[in-house]
């Protein structure tokens, strides 16, 4: 707010005084500069007014109820998630890659191409390995292989995101200078 630049010390005082004025009907009383600021300032008034009309509306606001049948749904899902068998890696790379949002596609989609990037180079190491080593058994290996190279890059990609998310954030939440 470029107004902040213009307030008084009264105006900084009673502004600072804002939550007690809210929520403590005998601040006035004991605070009889407030109440002479107030009367004379329409900013610190119109301040005031403001956020006791936020707060009535909020005191309004009724949260919705779940549905009755809330609880019993989930302890079922629950129940049923529990006695499944659990995912397999592609199952959790594909819910993965399909339910990522919003913010977090973009560099899902730059680490998918990484990903195929890496497989194929590792998959083409590991060929290259096994011509060398000429072992029959290795091809099963070789896919395990690519599967926890899989793995560790879908837990990385997690964290990139996690961060990637948390900076976002930050700079979301900070709050504009007033
Ligand atoms: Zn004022």
């Amino acid at each position: 707010m470029n107004t902040a630049m213009k307030l008084n010390t009264d105006c900084k005082s009673c502004r600072s005084h804002l939550a007690d004025l809210l929520l403590d009907d005998a601040c006035l009383a004991s605070h009889p500069e407030l109440e002479q600021h107030l009367a004379s300032c329409s900013g610190c008034r119109t301040e005031l007014h403001e956020l006791r009309s936020t707060f009535a509306l909020l005191d309004e606001y009724a949260a919705p109820e779940p549905s009755p049948f809330f609880d019993t749904r989930l302890h079922a899902r629950l129940r049923e998630a529990v006695a499944a068998e659990p995912e397999s890696l592609w199952e959790r790379m594909r819910s993965f890659l399909l339910f990522s949002t919003g913010r977090s596609f973009q560099p899902a989609v730059a680490c998918a191409l990484a990903l195929v990037l890496l497989v194929g180079g590792s998959g083409t190491f590991l060929q290259l390995h096994n011509l060398q080593h000429g072992g029959a058994n290795t091809a099963s290996s070789a896919t395990i292989n690519d599967l926890k190279v899989l793995d560790n890059n879908a837990q990385e990609e997690q964290q990139m995101n996690q961060l990637l998310d948390t900076s976002g954030s930050a700079d979301e939440d900070t709050p504009p200078a007033s």
